[in-house]
């Protein structure tokens, strides 16, 4: 993919995130602090909120284009808009609940009841069959029609029951490869130097030209 910016020269870009999830806005304020870009990562809701997309194509990259292309049209002349489409792949499950994940539970369930559903699924499938990836995409689309992607995974297992009170979603079920415990016993230090959204910020970083 072509060099669109140099984000470690010239003025800073400022991304306003396409979520309501004040969790992805902070996971993504620190990473871009840590990789010491000057990139501002800013919220929806300072543009008056995340307008409504059905998250409908059935692919994280095709979600995460729908939710940048409905925020950019109300940002300041200038910003880039930036979206996250992630979830957790579950081998035993074929996959699911992945690009579903924000939905398992139902049209209008809560996290914790996508969470509750995923342990339920998952009660009666041994341990040794319990693996697991998290996946993350970032769109990145910029005032002049650039496009920049970034693509990142995490290889784990899952808990028979949550664990640990950091982060949200699904990480108290979900411990990373060559740890023993879970996203949201590790918190976010942790989780951001090994995330499936810390490596899609790393690529997302590079497609940038940085
Ligand atoms: P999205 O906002 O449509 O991308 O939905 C993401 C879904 O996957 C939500 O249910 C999240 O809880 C879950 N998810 C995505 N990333 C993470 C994470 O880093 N930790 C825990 N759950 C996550």
């Amino acid at each position: 993919m072509a060099s669109v910016a140099n984000p470690s020269g010239g003025s800073p870009l400022t991304f306003f995130l396409a979520s309501g999830n004040a969790h992805k806005v902070g996971e993504l304020q620190a990473l871009a602090r840590a990789s010491g870009r000057r990139i501002d990562i800013r919220s929806a809701r300072e543009v008056g909120g995340m307008p409504d997309v059905v998250e409908d194509t059935g692919t994280f990259i095709g979600n995460a284009r729908k939710k940048a292309r409905a925020l950019l049209p109300l940002l300041p002349a200038g910003a880039w808009a930036l979206a996250d489409d992630s979830g957790v792949c579950v081998d035993a499950l074929g996959g699911a609940p992945g690009v579903e994940s924000a939905y398992y539970a139902g049209p209008q369930a809560d996290p914790a009841a996508n969470l509750a559903r995923l342990v339920t699924e998952m009660r009666l499938v041994p341990a040794a069959q319990r693996g697991a990836q998290f996946r993350c995409v970032l769109v990145a689309l910029g005032p002049g029609g650039e496009e920049c992607l970034g693509e990142g995974a995490c290889t784990g297992r899952l808990l028979f029951e949550p664990k640990g009170g950091a982060g949200f979603g699904y990480d108290p079920l979900f411990v990373p490869d060559g740890y023993a415990l879970s996203y949201a016993e590790l918190g976010d230090d942790v989780k951001n130097q090994i995330s499936h959204r810390a490596r899609a910020w790393a690529a997302l970083v590079r497609a940038l030209g940085g």
